[in-house]
């Protein structure tokens, strides 16, 4: 749900409204670490901060911590009626915005999960092409288990960068697991950092089976899966999916995307997985301005690794999240929507000529119209599930607040399948690359049958 009622009842700029939202999801920081939090240009931090502060909205803490955080829940939400009756904003929408951010406050610093499930599609979507509906079908929804962010690569896209890297204990990861089963998932995904280097993996991989598991994936830069009898013990302990990133098909590339020298290890870890005809296997490749111009020469080594394969395999290509690490590289890292669409597409119909059932993610429908039937994000939803224990409750948080669509997205004709832009994009580059299409008059629309 994007929280606009609430953003636009105090006439907030874009930065402050971004600013609002970050406080939304954190106790209280130092001024220093407020402009990466909110993914704001430094220099327009003090302006953003004195808006907030002028409604009363943001307080330091009690006597000498003079860390920033947003005012208790009961002045916010006075705040935000007083302002909305002074604004004549619908009342009926910022209940329903309040309950979210209610929600999500209470959720602050407690354990959640994530689980990534198929999207509710709109009507007149349309099926998803054959290899994406298979694929679906065969791993969603799934639970989203991190084992822990210590990883042997430290890619410049990381979007673990400023955590503490740690490797979290067997006790802790059963208890997810067990939490997984009671909420009926039976598929499990396991991330990090790279899940790869835990002690404990083997042992949790038999547990997930133990505990009724049907699916167990592994998310991995496959540089350990090239060693010795690795991905054998993997897939006899029970992983019966690997998803890979691969981001460019060259050496060098790779190595400022990653900050490690493992081309030739990768790509022999990708070369035994794919020998596996029996697991189901993904990739992801991220857009970058690094690897813009390189996508279809990706393309062609991603279908000659894949060539002979039997089994189902999705590769994907994902428009960088502009989160963490991309947000400090953001200059080199992140390219205009309008900039890669263009290399995209030219990846796309490379796909196409090679029958790779390539999808894509993060670009909008509005700046890449053609091949909407492979946009993955027409077809997942990611909600966060907080509150573990008797009283769970699924949230849409991530999204909430990762992802944003301004006031003219409502007019569009694809609204109801469209993510828009993530937010911290919007922060960057704005939204004037966004052109909402029409969407056809009722004397244009089919007939229902
Ligand atoms: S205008 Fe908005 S809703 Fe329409 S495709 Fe673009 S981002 Fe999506």
């Amino acid at each position: 749900m994007e929280l606009q009622a609430l953003t636009r009842i105090w006439k907030l700029s874009p930065p402050a409204s971004a600013l609002l939202l970050a406080f939304l999801q954190f106790r209280r920081e130092p001024r220093g670490r407020l402009a990466h939090l909110a993914r704001l240009e430094p220099r327009d931090l003090p302006a953003a901060l004195d808006e907030l502060r002028s409604r009363g909205l943001v307080q330091p803490g009690a006597g000498r911590d003079r860390r920033l955080g947003l005012v208790d829940i009961e002045t916010f939400e006075r705040l935000a009626r007083r302002a909305a009756g002074r604004a004549g904003a619908d009342p009926g929408r910022l209940e329903l915005e309040l309950e979210v951010v209610r929600e999500v406050r209470e959720a602050v610093g407690r354990p959640s999960i994530t689980v990534i499930s198929p999207r509710e599609r709109a009507r007149g979507d349309g099926e998803p092409p054959r290899p994406v509906a298979e694929y679906l079908r065969a791993l969603f929804p799934y639970l989203d288990l991190r084992l822990g962010t210590r990883c042997n690569f430290n890619c410049r896209y990381c979007l673990l960068g400023h955590e503490k890297r740690s490797t979290r204990d067997l006790a802790e990861l059963e208890a997810d697991l067990r939490h997984g089963r009671r909420l009926g998932l039976e598929c499990l995904s396991l991330t990090g950092g790279e899940p790869s280097l835990h002690p404990d993996l083997l042992r949790v991989i038999r547990r997930a089976r133990a505990l009724g598991y049907r699916r167990v994936i592994l998310v991995t830069n496959a540089s350990l899966l090239a060693s010795g009898r690795n991905l054998d013990r993997l897939l006899d302990a029970g992983v019966d999916a690997v998803g890979f990133s691969f981001d460019a098909a060259d050496p060098v590339v790779s190595r400022r995307l990653w900050r490690r020298d493992a081309y030739a290890q990768v790509v022999e870890g990708i070369r035994r997985v794919m020998e596996h005809d029996e697991i189901v296997v993904g990739s992801i490749s991220v857009l970058t301005r690094l690897n813009l111009q390189l996508l279809p020469g990706l393309v062609r080594r991603l279908a000659e690794l894949a060539r002979g394969r039997r089994g189902l395999y999705l590769p994907a290509i994902d428009f960088v999240m502009p989160e963490e690490n991309a947000w400090t590289h953001r200059r080199a890292l992140v390219p205009r929507l309008r900039e890669a669409a263009p290399h995209l597409e030219a990846a796309l119909g490379e796909a196409r000529r090679l029958d790779l059932p390539l999808v894509f993610r993060g670009v909008p429908a509005c700046v890449m119209p053609a091949h909407r039937e492979w946009d993955m994000e027409r077809y997942m939803s990611i909600f966060e599930v907080i509150d573990l224990g008797d009283r769970s409750r699924q949230h849409r948080a991530g999204l909430d607040f990762l992802r944003y669509k301004p006031p003219g997205c409502a007019m569009c004709a694809h609204r109801r399948g469209c993510l828009g832009v993530y937010r911290a994009y919007a922060n960057l580059y704005g939204t004037r690359e966004l052109r909402p299409v029409p969407a056809p008059r009722p004397e244009e629309q089919p007939c229902a049958s």
